[in-house]
């Protein structure tokens, strides 16, 4: 293999996380991602640590991975997993015969499900339907996929491990049937030849268009889901309604808000994320079932992800898909033999994944180290919050000043977007009203930013944040809204910013 890296494409949490486990079994890898890290589906999904229970009845696999992985992660990385906890809940209104099914699903699988009194989970959730038939409380927790991302390149970089973001493949140089290097282009339109000895294709609903740029096909049948966003965290466990798996019946507690989802519908283009009105609006009435004033509750954002199902079966698609993951040696189907695709799988089983994928380059490279990521804890980041209000830029999710520059320095600058997904800054009621403003003039005073630079990381961020907010324009998020655009339209003379002007 020579001096020639693996080239892993893709910094969402399947790619960071082989990155990290070549690094501990002394790979030389370099990972390319066309965004930043975590701004796929790793950054677009629904937070839930999964304990394999929503799987017991159809997807026992699955199930066996989730609760395995879910049970590490809380060992391995405790710093960006929350242990909630979850609820199944059956209303009057669900088969009672499904619970027996599915509590002999978990109990297979290994999962804990204890049942508890409706009395009980109406004391912990006071808005849950007076409907509630049965509960059961299992292991299910919350996980942070930005941190979690960022935390395994971080831990992969310090062991010399190397990650380009903004770098975008297009396309690969192959000699016979091997690649022999990938073609990047970056954010400034740059090109640059990689040579490499192996590619690992972890481009997660984006690995079909990058295996045909090899002249490999995937059976992949990308899989939009949306979510929607409340401005409290009004249940403190996640709340899974205990029916088989449907659209709008899980609500995740989410460091301060909760986010509700989600949907599935096949699309074809990975990049459609839009989210309309009507869907937002479908989903919440089919909330109602658990939360039944859900319609009254804050919404203060929508956001869509994409699922990276793979299916060599025809005919599956959306829920009737597996969530197991696979792993394509593209060699044995006939492609390029240092060409590996990894698809499918859920972010909870993300370790697992990387795993087997590494299990496999480390047989092709003659390395013979073990997988240590079981027992190997992920280091959280550091910390430089001082104490205090003093130099608070997002009172929403009390982000500093001091986090926001450390954030900023993490890689190149591309947008408030990048240091958002680190720190949190603009999640919260306000959706960056406050804070757009005053993280633009604070970097711009510590990094030396010109006036026009500044604007030009307001209007990005407004208008990244406008998108969410768009399908949930009601209420108090369309008065707070009213609000956003006064301040930077009317007050900061925004509109003159490109872009901007059409978009609020
Ligand atoms: C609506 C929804 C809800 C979900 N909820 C959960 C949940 O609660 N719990 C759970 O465990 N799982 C959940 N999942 C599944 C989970 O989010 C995904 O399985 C997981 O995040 C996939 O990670 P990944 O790294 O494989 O893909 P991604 O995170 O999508 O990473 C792929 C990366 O490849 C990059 N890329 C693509 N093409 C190129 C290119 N040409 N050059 C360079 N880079 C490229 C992309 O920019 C992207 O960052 C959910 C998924 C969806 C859609």
């Amino acid at each position: 293999m020579g001096d020639t890296p693996v080239v892993i494409i893709g910094g969402g949490a399947t790619g960071t996380g082989i990155l990290r486990d070549c690094a501990l079994r002394g790979i030389d890898a370099v990972l390319v991602e066309m965004h930043d890290l975590a701004t796929g589906t790793s950054g677009r999904f629904h937070g839930l640590l999964h304990s394999g229970a929503r799987y017991a009845v159809k997807d026992f696999h699955s199930a066996v991975e989730c609760i395995t992985e879910n049970t590490l992660l809380k060992k391995l990385a405790p710093w960006c997993v929350e242990d909630t906890g979850g609820l199944f809940i059956a209303t009057s209104d669900d088969d009672p015969a499904y619970a027996a099914t599915w509590l002999e699903g978990c109990r297979k699988a290994g999962i804990a499900a204890r049942e508890v009194s409706p009395a009980e989970v109406k004391k912990e959730v006071p808005l849950i339907s007076g409907k509630i038939s049965r509960a059961f409380a299992v292991p299910d927790a919350t996980v942070d996929g930005f941190t979690l991302a960022a935390a395994n390149a971080r831990d992969a970089e310090k062991r010399g491990s190397m990650v380009k973001t903004y770098a975008r493949v297009t396309g690969f140089g192959i000699s016979g049937k091997r690649i022999t290097s990938v073609m990047i282009r970056d954010a400034g339109g740059r090109e640059e030849e990689l040579a490499c000895s192996l590619v690992v294709n972890a481009a997660g609903p984006w690995a079909g268009q990058v295996a045909s740029m090899a002249g490999e096909e995937l059976a992949l049948s990308p899989d939009r889901g949306i979510m929607v966003v409340f401005h409290y965290r009004f249940t403190p466990k996640v709340l899974n309604r205990l029916h088989p798996p449907g659209d709008g019946d899980i609500f995740v507690p989410h460091h301060d808000v909760t986010i509700f989802g989600t949907t599935s519908k096949t699309v074809k283009d990975p990049d459609d994320l839009t989210v309309e009105q009507d869907e937002v609006l479908a989903m919440l009435a089919l909330g109602k079932a658990l939360i039944p004033s859900i319609e009254d509750l804050r919404t203060i954002r929508a956001f869509a992800g994409v699922r990276p199902l793979f299916e060599e079966k025809e005919g599956q698609e959306g829920r009737e898909a597996t969530r197991e993951f696979s792993l394509i040696d593209h060699g044995a189907r006939g492609g390029p033999e240092n060409l590996v695709s990894v698809v499918g799988g859920k972010l909870t089983t993300y370790r697992l994944m990387a795993q087997k994928a590494v299990d496999l380059i480390a047989a092709r490279t003659g390395v013979t180290k073990p997988c240590s990521t079981a027992t190997e804890p992920l280091s959280p980041p550091s910390a430089v919050e001082e104490p205090g209000i003093a130099g608070l830029l997002c009172e929403c999710e009390q982000v500093k000043g001091s986090t926001v520059l450390e954030a900023s320095g993490a890689r190149s600058l591309h947008s408030l977007s990048d240091i958002r997904r680190l720190t949190r800054m603009g999640m919260g009621p306000c959706q960056g009203t406050f804070c757009a403003f005053r993280a633009a003039g604070y970097l711009a005073g510590e990094k030396n930013l010109g006036a026009g630079e500044a604007q030009r990381l307001i209007a990005e961020d407004l208008a990244e944040r406008w998108k969410g907010v768009k399908p949930v324009l009601w209420g108090w998020q369309a008065r707070q809204s009213e609000l956003a655009r006064r301040i930077y339209m009317n007050l900061f003379s925004l509109e003159r910013q490109e872009g901007l002007k059409n978009e609020l």
